[in-house]
């Protein structure tokens, strides 16, 4: 999906824990959107550790919340971020992405 945003000036949406989509997890949601496979590293800048949650992120100049391949580390962060440079972005809203299929 969309992999032209900008890259600094990210932060963690809080308060998502309890969100669900019909694919289970928001790692699968991004799976499912993303064309790209499931990264070997988070997507914040200089973050070396393996992704394990998709997580949701928002950005001042960007549209809706998105969901990026984090690690549990950086989703705990409150400051904002950069992300990787060529990481897919995928909407976090259910009626652009799994709720539009069926
Ligand atoms: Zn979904
Ligand atoms: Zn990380």
């Amino acid at each position: 999906m969309n992999t032209h945003y900008p890259l600094s000036g990210w932060a963690n949406k809080g308060g998502t824990a309890t969100r669900a989509c019909s694919c289970q997890t928001w790692k699968q949601h991004w799976i499912n959107f993303a064309d790209q496979r499931w990264p070997a590293q988070c997507a914040v800048s200089a973050c070396p550790n393996a992704p394990t949650l998709g997580a949701h992120v928002y950005h001042p100049d960007v549209s809706g919340e998105q969901i990026v391949p984090m690690c549990a580390r950086c989703n705990m962060r409150t400051d904002k971020f950069s992300l990787k440079p060529g990481v897919c972005v995928v909407s976090a809203n259910r009626s652009e992405t799994c709720d539009a299929r069926s």
